[in-house]
């Protein structure tokens, strides 16, 4: 462990401390929230997942992705139960473990529908608020309205971004070389296009700070996110 992380690990404890992580796919920000929450000792919400299993549920249940209705009632009802410590993941919809179908290519390619839907966006924002509130306020959370929506007032929030380039080679490598440049696009760069029609999460609002990790290794990463989590910290609440 270095001083940075010691520094960080002593600052409000016992007190609230949510960061909020927004970014574009393949930013690396899932697996870098899920280190920092490790290393402060925070629990771990993944937004995306519980977008990815609302898709999941209505391929499975054959919803029609088109029945916004439909779509939004299951945002709202269906049950989902997922590992809120960095150590571990899973995800649950109803009782059936789908940690490896939410991240397949399909979910991918269909998870828009969900994100552009309105009511099942407020069903899932409130869920997520529910659950920021049921781990004490100590916790980071990363998705694409974090920072906008679900936590504006997050003691720390931040983008993490990087250039297009890297984010298709980072994606193509976490899909073990399976796809090709046209599906990797897809999956990447055309899904940001959609949901950045409902949110904006390539530009950072008043107050939220930016860590580009275009040229920056994993614990690099790590390190600049932390580094910003404590300025932001320092400089208290927004006026
Ligand atoms: O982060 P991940 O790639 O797993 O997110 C899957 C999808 O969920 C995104 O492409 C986006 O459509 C949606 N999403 C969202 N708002 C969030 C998190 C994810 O719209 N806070």
């Amino acid at each position: 462990m270095n001083n940075a992380d010691v520094t960080v690990q002593q600052i409000r404890i016992g007190k609230p401390l949510v960061i909020a992580v927004d970014g574009p796919s393949g930013s690396g920000k899932s697996s870098v929230s899920k280190a920092v929450a490790q290393r402060l000792g925070l629990a771990f919400l993944d937004t995306g997942a519980m977008y990815r299993s609302v898709a999941w549920h209505c391929l499975n249940a054959q919803i029609s992705l088109d029945d916004a209705g439909a779509v939004e009632a299951a945002a709202r009802t269906i049950k989902m139960e997922q590992s809120m410590v960095p150590e571990t993941e899973f995800f649950k919809v109803n009782g059936i473990n789908v940690t490896d179908a939410i991240r397949e290519p399909k979910i991918s390619s269909s998870v828009s529908a969900v994100a552009t839907n309105l009511g099942a966006r407020a069903a899932l924002v409130r869920r997520q608020q529910d659950l920021i509130a049921e781990h004490g306020h100590r916790i980071v959370v990363e998705g694409r309205d974090i920072t906008t929506v679900v936590a504006p007032h997050a003691e720390a929030r931040l983008i993490l971004t990087a250039s297009e380039e890297a984010r298709l080679r980072r994606r193509g490598l976490q899909l073990g070389g399976t796809q090709t440049v046209a599906q990797l696009e897809e999956q990447v760069l055309a899904r940001d296009a959609k949901d950045s029609t409902v949110v904006d999460f390539q530009r950072a609002a008043d107050g939220v700070y930016t860590v580009d990790s275009s040229d920056l290794d994993f614990e690099e990463t790590i390190q600049a996110v932390i580094t910003v989590v404590r300025q932001a910290v320092n400089a208290g609440p927004a006026a």
